[in-house]
């Protein structure tokens, strides 16, 4: 049997989770491509090139331009059934739909599945991080949302994978989208960014976050993170948030200015490349996870940093 992998796409170019899905499912077997979306020939023929896929499968329809999770779970349950396993990317999507799918297929999801030890058995993390489950599933086909930042991203290109087009499922009394606040910036996205500069409650204010954070993120070309503690206090934009309930990132440079590095916050960051932390208290939790620790007031190290990056 095959693995069935749901491509994430915005119908125009494929996402950097979906190599990272198909990166874990060829662990499990022969790798299939799911595309669903609304003129999508492009996302096909970039999916039909990605290393390792051996047949891509595509639903074209004007009802699936908005990946609505109850339009992308009509099409991919009836197509589960001839799989061993169905694979998405832990992403706001993933975790959208996948729970449907397992639902509707009556077998448990395995969630953020971060290591594949074999076909039925996985490991994810749990207690925010704090311990890593192994769990052996029985279910005849196995659910798994994997969390990209624990494998690599297969090769874009060398695949030559054939396409072929399914016809989509109609969905009683289809929902429609009403509106969608999307929020833009220069910035690389923070999930996908390779280097995050994340500031916390020490930076003190909305103004002093952004005149203290922004040169540094500029200069390297980084995304901004923040604390909850930073996110509550209204210094950065909830979706700033990086940690146990925000964003899960795992960039080749994470620096830390003014974040304790509490386990919450840890959970979402933790597997970053390099760590670097600057907290002015030499005993802040922060300092057990980073690869480099600077004991000093953010206020003038990361000016000085920004500087000399100059
Ligand atoms: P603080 O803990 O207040 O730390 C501020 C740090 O700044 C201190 O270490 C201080 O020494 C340092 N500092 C102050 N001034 C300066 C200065 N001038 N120069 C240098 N250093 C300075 N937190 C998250 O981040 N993400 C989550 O997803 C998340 N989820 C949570 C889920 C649950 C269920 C719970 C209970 C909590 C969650 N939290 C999360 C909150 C978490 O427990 C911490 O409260 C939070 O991470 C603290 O943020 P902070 O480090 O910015 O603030």
């Amino acid at each position: 049997m095959a693995v069935l992998v749901i491509a994430e796409h915005d119908n125009k170019t494929l996402k950097r989770a979906t190599l990272q899905a198909v990166d874990a499912a060829a662990r499990l077997g022969e790798v299939h491509l799911l595309v669903l979306g609304s003129g999508v020939d492009a996302v096909a023929q970039a999916a039909a090139k990605v290393a390792g896929v051996a047949q891509v499968k595509v639903v074209d329809d004007p009802a699936l331009a908005e990946s609505l999770a109850e339009v992308v779970t009509a099409q991919v349950v009836p197509l589960a059934k001839d799989y061993s396993h169905v694979v998405a990317a832990a992403t706001a999507h993933g975790k959208d739909f996948m729970p449907r799918v397992a639902a509707l297929l009556d077998v448990a999801q395995i969630s953020e599945v971060t290591g594949i030890d074999s076909a039925d058995t996985f490991r994810r993390p749990i207690y925010a991080g704090n311990a890593i489950a192994t769990v052996q599933s029985s279910d005849p086909i196995k659910v798994l949302t994997v969390r990209g930042t624990s494998f690599d991203e297969a090769a874009a290109e060398g695949g030559s994978a054939a396409i072929e087009k399914v016809a989509a499922v109609a969905v009683d009394g289809q929902p429609a989208l009403v509106g969608r606040e999307q929020a833009s910036s220069d910035r690389p996205e923070l999930t996908a960014a390779q280097v995050v500069v994340a500031g916390g409650r020490g930076l003190g204010s909305a103004e002093q976050f952004q005149a203290v954070l922004e040169p540094l993120a500029d200069r390297l070309g980084a995304a901004l993170g923040a604390s909850r503690a930073a996110v509550d206090a209204g210094y950065a934009p909830n979706d700033w948030q990086v940690g146990q309930t925000g964003k899960i990132v795992a960039p080749q440079l994470y620096i830390a200015a003014g974040i304790s590095g509490a386990i919450q916050h840890l959970a979402g960051m933790k597997d970053s490349r390099i760590i670097v932390a600057i907290n002015k208290d030499e005993e802040a939790p922060i300092f057990s996870v980073a690869d480099y620790g600077l004991v000093a007031d953010l206020f003038e190290a990361v000016p000085a940093l920004t500087a000399k990056l100059g």
